[in-house]
């Protein structure tokens, strides 16, 4: 059983989708997950949220339920999720809430929304979120060519934004898949590395480079040490943590910033060693803080 394998091969299980809300077996999943896991969190747009699910979910101890806020009002979320999305996800926030289940909200920062990132960060507290976390956009799916990507001077102005609120906002501000963030402007928001712990798998259960990118590494039909086996080897993986295209070899963020997000730069120039497309360092629009 997939779910099995997984609590063997991760501490931490996260289901998204699409929504994992549309599985009638959902909640056995997730029951099962939760008894052998160390903590697990969902994903979801919360339009298939009702109370018992809710509860259910906050009594197994579901440590976060994430869901998608894109701006600060229906205008910005609705743009990209479609009339009634907001409404809905109003409803869903005051369902979880009263069921005691703690959630973050996840803002795709785009080029509609760069502008309000502070107004949606400030939302999300005022909503109850026990963080609001920001991932720029990586071109794919509805998102691929349709001019969403911010520039990486609106990317720079986005951080920027965030770091200023920071301190007077009482829950904490993450950044994902952006981790040349941690060269930009000062505040203390939570810049994350591109972690090679996950395990991103498809409804097929391929196991995926990202969950953005169509690249196999292991498949979950093989032993958990075979699959162990190929996560060590696999060329792609290899490949990715070990890229340093210029300017990142002279970059003082290389450490940790690594280039940036590998998905962007293989959707965007079709390969991996390139630097992060939305970087403001690489792209010559600053020269960082130091
Ligand atoms: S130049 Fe490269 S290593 Fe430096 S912050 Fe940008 S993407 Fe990261």
């Amino acid at each position: 059983m997939v779910a099995d394998k997984l609590t063997r091969l991760a501490r931490h299980i996260g289901i998204s989708g699409g929504e994992p809300l549309v599985r009638d077996d959902i909640m056995d999943i997730m029951a099962y997950i939760a008894e052998r896991a160390e903590s697990m969190s969902m994903q979801s747009n919360l339009i298939l949220m009702d109370y018992t699910k809710a509860k259910a979910l906050a009594d197994m101890g579901l440590r976060t339920l994430y869901t998608s806020l894109d701006g600060p009002s229906p205008i910005y979320h609705e743009a990209l999720r479609g009339e009634g999305t907001w409404r809905a996800l109003m409803r869903g926030i005051r369902i979880i809430k009263k069921a005691g289940l703690k959630f973050s909200t996840v803002t795709t920062i785009n080029s509609l929304n760069w502008k309000v990132v502070d107004k949606t960060a400030k939302l999300s507290e005022t909503l109850g979120a026990s963080a609001a976390c920001f991932i720029p956009i990586v071109p794919i799916g509805r998102a691929r060519g349709k001019g969403l990507m911010p520039t990486p001077r609106q990317m720079r102005e986005a951080v920027e934004k965030l770091r200023s609120l920071a301190s007077e906002l009482s829950i904490p501000i993450v950044l994902w898949c952006a981790p040349f963030a941690i060269g930009l402007g000062d505040g203390e928001i939570y810049v994350s590395p591109c972690t090679d712990k996950g395990l991103d798998v498809d409804p097929m259960g391929r196991v995926l480079l990202c969950d953005t990118m169509d690249i196999q590494i292991s498949d979950m039909r093989k032993t958990v040490d075979e699959i162990t086996w190929d996560l060590k080897h696999n060329e792609h993986l290899i490949l990715a943590a070990n890229r340093r295209p210029d300017p990142c070899s002279s970059c003082p963020y290389y450490e940790f910033c690594r280039g940036g997000c590998v998905a962007r730069s293989y959707l965007v120039y079709g390969k991996f060693d390139a630097p992060d497309p939305l970087c403001p360092i690489a792209s010559g629009v600053t020269g960082g803080k130091s």
